[in-house]
């Protein structure tokens, strides 16, 4: 066997039973690495401490063999972030498709909904609440 033939057994076996990379670690990874980036440009010593938390977290987390208590965290994590990557994907949408519709909120819920432009002014009645409004496309 060679020797990083070796060094890879010794590590699979090292990670066994412990939790690993996911989501979470990824995010507090990255984090770390732009906090430490930031700490080194602007020199604020603040941002490297924060980002050498995040590497020891990080570690911590991966290397946990409490699973359970992880994988709650990650759970946690996926929730609180979801709402924003669905706000951010919508933005990306609405830019993309902007030429073709015209985006406006529903004034009684505030759900975001759309109209084909060149339409005219149109009774729209919102797919949540079935509220009734004029728009203009
Ligand atoms: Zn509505």
């Amino acid at each position: 066997m060679s020797f990083m033939q070796r060094i890879k057994q010794s590590l699979a076996r090292f990670m066994m039973g412990r939790h690993g990379a996911d989501n979470l670690g990824i995010f507090t990874l990255i984090t770390g690495l732009v906090m430490s980036i930031l700490g080194s440009f602007t020199g604020i010593g603040l941002f490297s401490l924060l980002g050498f938390a995040l590497y020891i977290w990080t570690l911590f987390r991966m290397f946990s063999r409490n699973n359970e208590k992880r994988a709650a965290e990650n759970r946690k994590y996926i929730e609180l972030t979801s709402g924003w990557k669905t706000k951010i994907r919508q933005f990306f949408r609405r830019m993309k498709n902007r030429r073709d519709y015209k985006y406006f909120k529903c004034p009684n819920c505030k759900v975001l909904l759309r109209l084909k432009r060149g339409s005219g002014e149109k009774e729209i009645t919102c797919v949540r609440c079935g509220f009734q409004f004029k728009q203009k496309s």
